[in-house]
């Protein structure tokens, strides 16, 4: 079946997060309740919306800083379930900004995305007295309707994210997610997109059905990978906790260790220590920086691998992804 792009369908998915939050007062914007209404009554706020083909489905209500594997893997396969739709042009994911460059990171590992997945947010709730959420929503749909756009895509304050550079990087300000050196993808706003780079090359290796497809979507919990930070006085006691606690908890063992390092991936000398001793016991090190902007230049005499561009919560989902599939 042929669909012209006018006629394909958007399907919007709702998760949660502040776009769907209330408070008791239009004036808190920050002492509200998160994923408290529908996508449903999100979308009847916007009249633009009346006739659109739309599909809409409420996947899970959950303020972002408690996501988990669960509603990951739910979200995960109603995408591919929706993206494998020929009459389906795009979908939309409302979504809380807390963990938003998380779970996009995790699409993109795992859906072959071909055609735009845009997830979108506000940083105020649904009863401020100007939200930012409609908006968002709408350019997220300008977004899913442009000719030719395609991969895991981040919506707020008129600026489009790739879900590999963005990160939050302000705790208020409606312009709340950077993508550091490499810049926003493209711009949107009054129903317009600008692009300025290429959109990202579809990158998730896993097919429905396939081995690792499956391995991921069935999986109870992810590998056990946890970030440590290194800092001034660092020293080894969180390592040798976790070392002592995988002895003792061999069901619950910690698989992987991701640092996050100083300035271009620099590890205190005592922490760096014991994560040798990680390693030499079999648990999969990573160097990241806990830098907000720059990659981790390699360079001779490192003893613990770096991931170049992953920012530390990022390196966990690539880390424990890889275990999974070991
Ligand atoms: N805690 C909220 C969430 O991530 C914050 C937000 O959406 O802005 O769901």
């Amino acid at each position: 079946m042929n669909v012209s792009l006018a006629q394909q369908r958007v399907v919007v998915l709702g998760t949660g997060g502040t776009i769907a939050g209330r408070a008791s007062s239009a004036a808190d914007g920050v002492g509200y309740t998160a994923a408290q209404v529908t996508v449903q009554d999100l979308l009847a706020s916007i009249p633009a919306y009346e006739g659109l083909a739309l599909d809409v489905e409420q996947v899970a209500q959950v303020d972002s800083k408690d996501m988990t594997l669960g509603v990951w893997q739910t979200l995960a396969r109603r995408l591919a379930f929706h993206l494998a739709r020929p009459d389906v042009g795009a979908v939309v994911v409302t979504h809380g900004t807390d963990t938003l460059e998380e779970t996009a990171f995790f699409l993109q590992c795992v859906l072959d995305a071909q055609k735009p997945v845009v997830l979108t947010c506000a940083m105020r709730p649904a009863t401020a007295l100007v939200p930012d959420g409609p908006q968002n929503l709408v350019d997220a749909m300008v977004l899913a309707r442009h000719p030719g756009t395609c991969g895991v895509l981040i919506v707020c304050a008129g600026r489009v994210h790739g879900a590999g550079e963005v990160a939050k990087a302000h705790t208020y300000r409606l312009d709340a997610f950077d993508s550091g050196d490499a810049g926003p993808l493209a711009t949107v706003g009054e129903g317009l997109v600008r692009q300025f780079r290429a959109w990202p090359e579809p990158s998730g290796l896993l097919k429905p059905g396939a081995p690792a497809w499956d391995r991921v979507m069935n999986a109870h919990e992810l590998p056990g990978v946890v970030v440590l930070t290194s800092h001034a006085d660092a020293d080894a006691t969180q390592v040798n906790a976790l070392l002592d606690h995988s002895a003792s908890h061999p069901a619950s063992a910690v698989r992987g260790m991701v640092v996050a390092g100083t300035g271009n991936g620099t590890v205190h000398a005592r922490l760096e220590e014991a994560l040798s001793r990680a390693q030499e016991q079999g648990v999969r090190v990573v160097r990241t920086t806990r830098c907000a902007a720059g990659p981790v230049i390699p360079h001779a005499g490192q003893v613990l691998t770096d991931v170049r561009q992953l920012s530390p919560v990022k390196a966990r989902i690539a880390l424990a992804l890889e275990l999974l599939g070991e």
